[in-house]
C-alpha cells in the first residue's frame, strides 16, 4: 500500500511490514530504484501516515526513555504544518540515539 506520496519521494507499506522509499531526482525523469527505508524512515513514515490509516499506529512502539528529540524540529516531526522533517521523518525522536 502507498502510504505516501508527494514531491520527490514515494513511499509504501509491503504485508509484511517492511517500508520502503523511491526518491526522485529534482530534474531527473528516471526515477530511482525502490530502497528499504531506514529504522527512523520507517517509523517516522509510518506515524505520519498513522494520522489517516489509525492500525498502523500498532507498528509504532513507544517512545524510549533515553531517546533524543529531533533537533531539527524540535521534537515536533514537522517543519511547518504538513511538512515532514527531513531529520526524523515525523517521529519526534531519534531511533538511532535510543538503540
Ligand atoms: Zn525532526
Amino acid at each position: 500500500m502507498l502510504l505516501m506520496g508527494t514531491m520527490g519521494i514515494e513511499v509504501a507499506l509491503k504485508p509484511d511490514g517492511s517500508v520502503w522509499v523511491r526518491e526522485e531526482e529534482i530534474g531527473s525523469t528516471v526515477p530511482k530504484p525502490w530502497r528499504i527505508a531506514s529504522a527512523q524512515e520507517r517509523l517516522g513514515f509510518l506515524k505520519d501516515a498513522s494520522a489517516k490509516w489509525p492500525e498502523l499506529r500498532s507498528q509504532i512502539p513507544a517512545r524510549p526513555p533515553r531517546a533524543a528529540s529531533c533537533e531539527r524540529c524540535n521534537g515536533s516531526g514537522y517543519i511547518v504544518q504538513e511538512i515532514i522533517c527531513p531529520r526524523c521523518r515525523s517521529l519526534g525522536w531519534l531511533v538511532e540515539s535510543a538503540a
